[in-house]
């Protein structure tokens, strides 16, 4: 049987869809290879929300085309956003790529590899994948996409060029998934979209269906990313509140703290509209933990605007946040305007972000020491041989001694002592 090495860049989205694949190509007959010298099929799952990872997946490809010298059957290919990217130019000019495939031509994949090099990138308004079972990594965490593409058009970004317009997965197939991983021994869900909380399938909005799933058997936690602040209705904040295994934790992505850069950037709301949901979350949902995405050197943000980005930093403190330097993009609108944010500028801006993140994230952290904390245990902790880690429910890395508690168990531990990113037990 023919196999299939899958190598996965990006978010979270491009994990599912790396499960996807392999779920839809072991029912062809392909097995799953470990390493990339032994497989039939190198694919690259990939990523371009920035121009920094699509110059590590050339980089890549470079790399893996020693596999087709002694193995000249080997077929080398790109999934994903930066397969849809440059699809017109990708065949012609990376010399041992044998296909392309884009986000919405996944289904095609075991047909497509039987014949000669091609490339697939059409996108599909109707595409959900909501018939195809993804073969999921073991783990106690199930990743289940909901809803595709985009319809946004933030300026700066992608997204919508390469996976296509909104459109989400029928609310019985979401469930259905869901009870199949509660039966295959998952304890979490996370529910994906790159517009999560815009979810709706005729009548079941978002809120509905965090409902819906609520309660269903062996699933103690669900969470959900991306949401977007201007989907956050009120049907979905009452969920939070309500429901017992949805998670206090909510990554609301902000970009900005500045008026004029949010306005250019097109995110349909400004500083005191995202500052007034996050009063909302939080009156609704006591003690929640926030995490956001910040861009730092948007085109035209000065000194002024940067300083507000701090300023919303401090006032909202976020619990951990994802800071990125402006990469320009193609196809975008903002990759038509001039860049005034030198690098050396937008390296400074980054690290003056990721310094007063970790100053606030250490301080909510402290907070926590001298509590209890229920952790969903994952499996050894990382740096420390003989203990256990896992995630609490306001999605912190707890670390413990090991007590003989297996991935999967609800444990509760005392914090004695914390860090910016992890809450400890004493020893
Ligand atoms: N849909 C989500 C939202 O709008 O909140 C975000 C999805 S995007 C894949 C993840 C993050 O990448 C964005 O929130 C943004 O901070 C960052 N990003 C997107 N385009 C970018 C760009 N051109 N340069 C730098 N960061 C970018
Ligand atoms: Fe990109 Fe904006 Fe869509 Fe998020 S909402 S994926 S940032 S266009």
């Amino acid at each position: 049987m023919p196999s299939v090495y899958i190598e996965t860049y990006g978010c979270q989205m491009n994990v599912a869809d790396t499960e996807l694949m392999r779920g839809h190509l072991a029912r062809s007959g392909y097995t799953t290879a470990s390493d990339p010298g032994e497989a039939d099929v190198i694919l690259l799952n990939t990523c371009a929300i920035r121009e920094h990872a699509e110059e590590r997946i050339y980089g890549r490809l470079g790399a893996l085309a020693q596999h087709k010298v002694r193995r000249p059957h080997v077929q080398i290919g790109l999934a994903g956003c930066m397969a849809q990217h440059f699809r017109d130019r990708l065949l012609d000019q990376t010399p041992h790529l044998d296909f392309v495939v884009g986000p919405d031509a996944y289904r095609r994949l075991p047909s497509l590899l039987s014949g000669d090099p091609f490339i697939d990138v059409r996108l599909d308004r109707d595409e959900t994948y909501a018939d195809l079972t993804p073969a999921r990594a073991a783990g106690v965490r199930a990743w289940i996409t909901i809803m595709r593409g985009c319809d946004k058009f933030c300026t700066f970004c992608i997204v919508p060029y390469v996976r296509g317009r909104e459109r989400s997965v029928p609310a019985p197939a979401v469930l259905e998934q869901v009870r199949d991983v509660a039966a295959q021994g998952y304890r979490e869900v996370v529910f994906l979209g790159q517009t999560v909380n815009a979810y709706r399938d005729r009548d079941v909005d978002f809120g509905a269906l965090l409902r819906a799933t609520d309660g269903i058997e062996d699933i103690a936690r669900i969470r959900f990313t991306s949401p977007h602040p201007s989907d956050m209705r009120d049907s979905a904040i009452e969920a939070m509140a309500s429901c017992r295994s949805v998670c206090p934790h909510l990554h609301l992505p902000v970009q900005s703290g500045s008026n004029p850069v949010l306005q250019r950037m097109e995110r349909g709301y400004d500083a005191d509209e995202y500052l007034r949901l996050v009063d909302r979350v939080r009156a609704a949902v006591p003690g929640l933990a926030l995490s956001t995405d910040i861009i730092v050197g948007f085109p035209g943000e000065t000194e002024r605007d940067f300083e507000a980005t701090l300023e919303l930093m401090r006032a909202v403190r976020f619990d951990s946040a994802y800071m990125f330097k402006y990469s320009r993009r193609d196809h975008t609108k903002a990759g038509k305007w001039d860049e005034s944010v030198s690098e050396a500028e937008k390296a400074q801006r980054l690290q003056a972000v990721i310094a007063l993140q970790e100053r606030i994230g250490a301080e909510i952290n402290a907070e926590w020491v001298g509590r209890e904390v229920e952790v969903l245990v994952e499996g050894p902790a990382r740096r420390r041989t003989g203990w256990l880690a896992g995630k609490t429910r306001h999605f912190k890395t707890a670390v413990f001694p090991a007590d003989g508690s297996s991935p999967g168990d609800l444990v509760r531990m005392r914090v004695a002592h914390s860090t910016a990113h992890t809450l400890v037990a004493a020893a």
